[in-house]
């Protein structure tokens, strides 16, 4: 009897301590994460992405994702970013001064997720709807005080070895104050370059500088027509024949320029574009199953809320309570291998320390 009541004990203390391990993650069959594709939503609060939401007749892909959480973005210096700040916090995971570029306010450099994938032999690339040299994408390559200085960022891009980049900001390249004709510099490294949609979509390079596209940065109503989705999906087609793996980012510029205006169908109409990138994305990562996808903002534009709206008749009323950036946290989708650990509430730097963990890079 007494053996008994000892078996007894034992098994119940086995039992209860078997179940206090449980909480901590279950090892799951993670497959090697070779490829991260973020998608940064310059300014794309949740009333963005709700209204479009709202808006479209189906579901949006964004809603494929399988994880979420929230960013904080404030920057080193102020409770709101900027987008360089912004960038930079993604893009090499420290927070800097608004207006600043992957460095600190010395001018100490940081390394940026993309130069890192470089160094460990994977492909790279960046789309954006904005110039190229614009902050967002700026903040993945280069290393400057100040934001504005675009002639020096088009400089950046032949400090690297990129493998595709497309958006606008051609002149910065070619009609500048030195003269210098970076063009003619990126054709004799190898880079194709191109400006139109159809010869960058047909093309057949590795190395691939996509410029010119747009031009003038208009908004999708304003003719831009479907460049994101579309290079994004070439991007993705190019870089993707790296078997070592690849880091690419995608931005939709304009959803924050549409918040700075005010104007509620750009907003919407940006974010409905944006999402048909992240589509191609998700579409290529369910494909791979060695992708990570993450989908983000540097932070919201417009302090939009929405005061009204009809899900049967997809509409939604939105009101701007300013024409800056605003402080709220925005939110973090993720799918693929690793998404699990883009859930709950962190800075917006962690967001680089979880990908060069994923990668198993080491730094
Ligand atoms: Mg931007
Ligand atoms: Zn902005």
């Amino acid at each position: 009897m007494k053996n008994l009541n000892l078996l007894i004990s034992i098994l119940f203390i086995a039992i209860l301590s078997s179940s206090c391990q449980s909480p901590s993650i279950p090892k799951k069959e993670n497959p090697e994460i070779k490829n991260i594709i973020l998608l940064i939503g310059d300014g794309m609060g949740l009333g963005a992405v709700y209204s479009a939401m709202t808006v479209s007749p189906t579901p949006l892909n964004i809603e494929r994702c399988q994880y979420t959480g929230f960013s904080k973005t404030f920057s080193l210096t102020d409770y709101i970013t900027d987008s360089a700040a912004g960038g930079t916090a993604l893009s090499c995971g420290r927070k800097t001064k608004n207006g600043v570029l992957g460095q600190d306010t010395l001018g100490n450099k940081f390394k940026s997720i993309l130069e890192i994938a470089e160094d460990n032999g994977l492909s790279t690339g960046l789309v954006s709807t904005s110039a190229i040299t614009h902050a967002t994408p700026a903040s993945f390559i280069a290393h400057v005080p100040n934001r504005d200085a675009y002639e020096d960022i088009a400089l950046e891009y032949l400090k690297t070895d990129i493998d595709v980049f497309i958006g606008g900001g051609i002149d910065h390249f070619y009609r500048r104050a030195d003269k210098l004709n970076l063009l003619d510099s990126l054709k004799s490294r190898g880079y194709e370059v191109d400006t139109t949609l159809e010869s960058i979509l047909s093309s057949t390079s590795l190395k691939l500088a996509g410029l010119n596209v747009p031009i003038h940065n208009p908004f999708r109503l304003d003719g831009r027509g479907n460049m994101l989705p579309l290079a994004s999906k070439k991007a993705i087609e190019i870089l993707s024949q790296n078997p070592k793996g690849f880091f690419l980012m995608i931005e939709g510029s304009q959803i924050d320029w549409a918040g700075h205006g005010n104007l509620a169908a750009n907003l919407i109409d940006e974010t409905l574009d944006f999402d048909q990138a992240v589509g191609f994305a998700l579409d290529f990562a369910q494909k791979d199953g060695h992708t990570l996808v993450i989908v983000t903002a540097d932070h919201e534009t417009g302090g939009v809320t929405i005061t009204g709206g009809d899900l049967s008749k997809h509409e939604a009323i939105l009101n701007f309570s300013t024409t800056n950036h605003t402080a709220v946290m925005v939110p973090v989708y993720s799918f693929g291998p690793g998404s699990e650990n883009f859930t709950g509430i962190f800075d917006n730097t962690s967001i680089f320390e979880k990908m060069v963990k994923l990668y198993n890079f080491k730094l």
